[in-house]
């Protein structure tokens, strides 16, 4: 084969410290505390529906919009939380899972040169998404305050140039752990009607909330609705990661563009769990009140734990997460602690400055995930503490 070199929009996609730190943690026997790969159960009706509908021979193509019972249940469910009333048929489309929702949202919205905004640190698929679509992903720090991050309104605004199709909002948020405020959401609100942007809202940790301020979705506030894109999955309310089933919410012409993107990225996949999901929506309530028992007693762990082993954990309100500062240990750099924490205490993190796009990245900053079994971050905090 001749001479040839990745077209400009993926060169420099290439691997990640993500990939780095689960080969380390493979290599080394350390506890994972890296990736976000949930290691709880699932909903054992669920599992047995999906084996059930595989047998049944529910084997093909769905519809491209997704399996007509899933979008219904994904309507119901987001009239009876968030009384908000979606079309089963044309504002509800089924994706394969949410990062294909946030791809055909970026590429149906964003032409080359657009900007598109985020707040920092950010999932690693929102800048791979807009670099895809020719845009620039530009990104608003949240601000430490006390153990906690928050919104700097006045940065956000300043961030907004004419050349801003989007904003993509995460609440619950990967990776700070951080639900925004009614407050937050207003003020965010105020900025997209003001420069009618698009918000694509990724609410995949929508269940998975531990303390008092709750999950709102900003598409509920006057005027947003007819601008917003809801996007969710079932990959972290289940444990189902690997299924790759999401579905998004909006306005039928949104919802229209970005299906028509969607339609030649993967047409349309897994009908026995959109089958087995289209049941299971409707009692997800139950079902994620047990979850968050576990995620929370794990939370508090992890959090008792780092405070045990000399590092300074922030406040983890929601998701998969938590930070920690890890300068008590010496460190100033998270990427070199994080390539050292194996040997020294056999466990793995991931430094949080891989989430920034900004250049002001608190360098100092890991991210620790708690989806696992109580065990396995028992074992954890047992290693931190002892390495103190
Ligand atoms: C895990 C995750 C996703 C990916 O969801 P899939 O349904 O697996 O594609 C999207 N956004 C955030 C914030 C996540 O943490």
């Amino acid at each position: 084969m001749g001479e040839w070199s990745p077209a400009a929009r993926v060169r420099g996609v290439g691997t990640s410290i993500f990939t780095e730190m689960t080969e380390l943690a493979r290599r080394t026997g350390a506890v994972n505390l890296g990736q976000g790969v949930p290691e709880l159960a699932s909903p054992a009706t669920l599992l047995k529906d999906v084996a059930e509908a595989v047998l049944a021979g529910n084997n093909q193509y769905p519809p491209a919009t997704g399996f007509p019972a899933l979008r219904t249940a994904v309507a119901e469910h987001q009239l009876r939380r968030y009384g908000l009333d979606y079309r089963p048929d044309g504002e509800v489309l089924v994706t394969t899972g949410a990062t294909e929702a946030i791809a055909a949202a970026l590429l149906a919205f964003c032409d080359p040169g657009d900007e598109v905004l985020a707040f920092d640190p950010c999932y690693d698929a929102y800048p791979a998404a807009a670099r895809l679509s020719g845009a620039t992903l530009v990104g608003v720090p949240l601000e430490a305050d006390g153990d906690g991050f928050v919104l700097n309104a006045d940065a956000l605004r300043a961030a907004v140039t004419p050349r801003t199709r989007v904003l993509v909002l995460n609440t619950p948020h990967n990776p700070m752990g951080k639900v925004f405020t009614a407050a937050e959401l207003d003020a965010i609100a105020d900025v997209c009607r003001e420069h009618s942007l698009i918000v694509v809202t990724d609410e995949v940790y929508e269940h998975l909330v531990y303390d008092e301020t709750p999950h709102r979705t900003i598409a509920a506030l006057p005027g947003m609705r007819e601008r917003t894109l809801i996007i969710s999955s079932a990959g972290k309310t289940f444990n189902v990661t690997g299924w790759k089933i999401g579905w998004i919410c909006g306005p039928a012409p949104l919802v229209a563009a970005a299906g028509s993107v969607k339609q030649f990225l993967t047409y349309a996949s897994g009908t026995p769990y959109q089958e087995a999901l289209a049941r299971m929506l409707g009692s997800v309530e139950e079902w994620a009140a047990e979850l968050r028992g576990t995620l929370r007693t794990n939370r508090d762990l992890l959090s008792d734990g780092l405070k045990q082993a000399g590092l300074r954990p922030y406040r983890a309100e929601a998701g998969y997460f938590l930070q920690a500062d890890v300068r008590p240990w010496g460190y100033t750099d998270g990427v070199t602690f994080c390539r050292e924490l194996p040997e020294r205490a056999g466990v793995v993190a991931i430094p949080t400055s891989a989430f920034y796009q900004g250049q002001d990245a608190p360098s100092w900053l890991v991210r620790f995930s708690f989806c696992k079994r109580e065990e396995s971050v028992r074992t954890a905090v047992e290693q931190l503490v002892r390495a103190r």
